[in-house]
């Protein structure tokens, strides 16, 4: 069935588990995110980012729309870091049922008013809105947005923010980045930042950059009040890294040759990611 954002994710905060948000940017990956989710009972939130949708195109989302709908699990249907109020806009015609307003590199006034505009908008009709406060890392040129230092959400402006704005879930800056990190650099989570947050505010709150950490924090984030984690460069690089070798044969051409493979290698990344936080068998609760 198609839910709204808010629907799956106030039964995440109640019962203290993290839904995965996967980025898909084609209909392989959009079917394979569904088959996985399918086989583990985890509610999914399929995630398009504006450029993943510039790239695809809105006509593919009532084919999304439809399978979600006959999913026998929940599922929203997400815009990722929607940066303009057009952008929301866009995801309201196209049929999306959660959006996020990042304004997280705004000042936080600045950031207050746009979010505040969307939520305005969005809740006119129906879709959830996600505000992001304080400002994740960025690893490399693929990821998406994200500054060089990681400014960390202050708890108090965090209560403030959700105040003012009415969004529905928060993203917040405990310690993750956009993108693969590489050797050399250990990412560290401030769980105990996280349990300072959790305390002081009642919304779902949100990771992203939630690729490439190790498991073990994110899989206590997600026991400690994250309540949706983003997953983007991970499943990408399983789906790739067996394309490649796949085509390492000349001879092959069908993208029904090339693409289930690649396929199957995302589905374990997937998996291991609804293992990790908790959202196998949580599709029963709705
Ligand atoms: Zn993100």
């Amino acid at each position: 069935m198609l839910v709204s954002g808010d629907d799956l994710l106030q039964v995440a905060n109640k019962n203290s588990f993290a839904i995965p948000a996967f980025n898909i940017s084609d209909w392989a990956m959009c079917q394979g995110v569904f088959e996985i989710s399918e086989a583990e009972r985890s509610p999914l939130i399929v995630a398009i980012h504006p450029d993943e949708l510039s790239f695809i195109g809105t006509a593919l989302l009532p084919a999304i729309i439809e399978r979600a709908h006959r999913s026998s699990v929940p599922v929203a249907i997400h815009l990722d870091h929607g940066a303009t109020i057009d952008q929301v806009l866009t995801a309201i015609q196209a049929g999306f049922t959660s959006c996020m307003l990042d304004g997280s590199m705004l000042s936080f006034e600045d950031n207050v008013a746009i979010t505040k505009r969307a939520v305005d908008v969005a809740h006119a009709v129906g879709l959830s809105v996600e505000g992001e406060l304080g400002t994740i890392g960025k690893m490399d040129e693929e990821a998406e947005d994200g500054t060089e230092d990681i400014i960390y959400t202050v708890p108090a402006d965090a209560v403030k923010f959700i105040e003012q704005t009415g969004v529905d879930s928060l993203a917040i800056a405990i310690g993750t980045s956009h993108g693969i990190y590489p050797d050399w650099l250990k990412p560290e989570l401030k769980l105990e930042l996280l349990k300072e947050i959790k305390a002081a505010v009642s919304v779902p709150l949100v990771l992203h950059g939630g690729s490439n950490n190790p498991d073990k924090e994110i899989g206590q984030a997600a026991a400690t009040g994250i309540n949706k984690i983003n997953i983007s460069s991970d499943i990408k690089a399983s789906y790739h890294q067996e394309m490649r070798r796949v085509l390492g044969d000349p001879g092959v051409r069908e993208p029904n040759t090339i693409q289930p493979p690649a396929v199957a290698a995302m589905q374990a990344t997937a998996k291991h990611k609804i293992h990790l936080f908790g959202s196998n068998g949580k599709a029963d609760l709705y």
